[in-house]
This record gives structure tokens, sequence and C-alpha cells, in this order.
């Protein structure tokens, strides 16, 4: 018997804190994780594993940054009302963030105020936070709806295909079974090529949008930002397709002008 074994990455929940989330760039609720390598056996591992590091998910932008557990006064299980979670969690955070609270006042009031470098920095940074989510993407094949259902159509042709072959051409039964084997496994490899598009599409841009759009960045700005991606060969750099970012940028602008 074959058996699958080795190890994986164990996550597990902590409960939640109170931090600063640049891509927000708002002081927002996370859920804290702590990361462990555990053996496995067929995927099924016991422990909670050796110690790899934690991490913070933003619970309304969804990203996720490293953490250090000691920097909160207290890690609670469940959400509490948001002044109690900062005071409970983290009861200097505005203090401790009180810089970069104030860079993102400038940001809202008046952001062509701020200076070139600081421009530069801000329009870079959410670009560099969500590049580790685009290499995940892109480490490894990924479903979604659309090869669902690309699978489901490759099964419905693999029905119907031979039985209307058998109607035409009864003694050539096994031609129809071919074609419908051919066309369905096309289908489905065609929508998997197209999960990237669709990923960033759906999980980047818009989250990179939302964190851009009070900079309002030029699109000199945004394509200095992809051609040091590119050298720096971050996945994001090729990936993303800067003209569904301006669209999206131009919408939410129309969005908060409205
Ligand atoms: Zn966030």
């Amino acid at each position: 018997m074959f058996i699958v074994w080795g190890r994986k990455l164990v996550y597990r929940k902590l409960g939640h804190v109170a931090d600063f989330c640049p891509i927000c760039r708002k002081p927002r609720p996370f859920a804290l994780q702590r990361i462990g390598s555990a053996g496995h056996v067929y995927y099924v591992s016991v422990s909670q594993g050796e110690l790899v590091g934690f991490e913070r998910t933003c619970l309304k932008c969804r990203t996720v940054y490293n953490a250090e557990p000691t920097h909160y006064a207290k890690v609670v299980p469940k959400l509490l009302p948001w002044n109690d979670m900062v005071r409970q969690t983290f009861p200097n955070l505005h203090e401790a963030w009180a810089d970069r609270l104030a860079l993102e006042q400038q940001v809202r009031d008046n952001p062509h105020t701020l200076s070139a470098q600081d421009r530069h920095a801000l329009i870079r940074n959410p670009f560099l936070l969500l590049s580790p989510k685009v290499e995940k993407q892109f480490a490894s094949t990924h479903m979604d709806k659309e090869v669902g259902f690309a699978l489901l159509g490759a099964v419905a042709l693999l029905v119907t295909v031979p039985a209307i072959a058998h109607v035409i051409a009864p003694d050539e039964g096994g031609l129809g079974v071919l074609v419908a084997l051919g066309l369905g496994i096309a289908l489905v490899v065609w929508q998997m090529a197209m999960t990237g598009g669709r990923f960033m599409r759906r999980q980047v841009v818009p989250v990179l949008a939302q964190c851009l759009q009070p900079l309002q960045p030029t699109p000199g700005e945004l394509q200095a930002v992809m051609a040091e991606l590119k050298t720096l060969k971050h996945k994001m750099g090729t990936k993303l397709k800067l003209p569904e970012l301006y669209a999206q940028l131009k919408m939410k602008a129309r969005g908060s002008a409205g």
C-alpha cells in the first residue's frame, strides 16, 4: 500500500486583536493565527507542530501580515465592540501608530501635499504587501467555480456527444467518445489557464484600487512601480493588468465623488 506522509503547515486560530492595516489605511480588527509545521499521514496531523511563526489577517480586506503576539496586551477569543477591542488587545494602538495615522490623515485630506518620497512609498507599499498573496496563488494550480463548471460541462459532453454520435453513425461509436473527451479536456484546460487572470481581477485589483484611490496615483506613478516589480521578479509585475487597475480606480473615484 502507498502511504502519503510528510510535513505540512498547520494553522491554529488564537483569537482576535486590534491593529493597523496598511491596505485599509485604518486600524482594524484582525484574526491572529499560529503557524506550525507538523508531520502528517494522508494530510491528517494531530499536533499543532513546531512553531514557524504567527500571522494576522485583516477581517475587512483579508490581507495577511506577519504578527508578533507579544505586541498585544491580550488576545480575545471573540470579536468585541471596537473600543473594547482596542482597550483590551492594543491599548496604545494610536500612540504606537501615531506617525502613520498622521500620514494617513494627510492622504485623506490632501494627497498632493505629500512629499514625492512619501507618495512613492505609499503607492509602492500596497503592491509589495499583496505580492505574497499573488506568489502563493501562482505557485500551484487552483480550482475556482468556472473550472468546476468546465468539469461538469466535460461530463455532460461525455454523456451527450457519444449518444448523439450513436444515432447519426451507429458504427462509429468510439469516435463520439474520442471527440467528447477531446472537447472536455480542452474546455477544462482552457478554464484552468484563465484562473490566474480571474484571481487577479477579483481578489487583487479591487483591494489595490480601494487602497490606492485616496492617493489618486497617476499612470506614470503606477507604471514606475510595475517596472520595479518586474525587475525584482515579482509575479505581480507580470500578472497584474494596469488597465484593469485604472478602470477600478476610475470607478471608485466616481463612486466617492457621487
Ligand atoms: Zn485591511
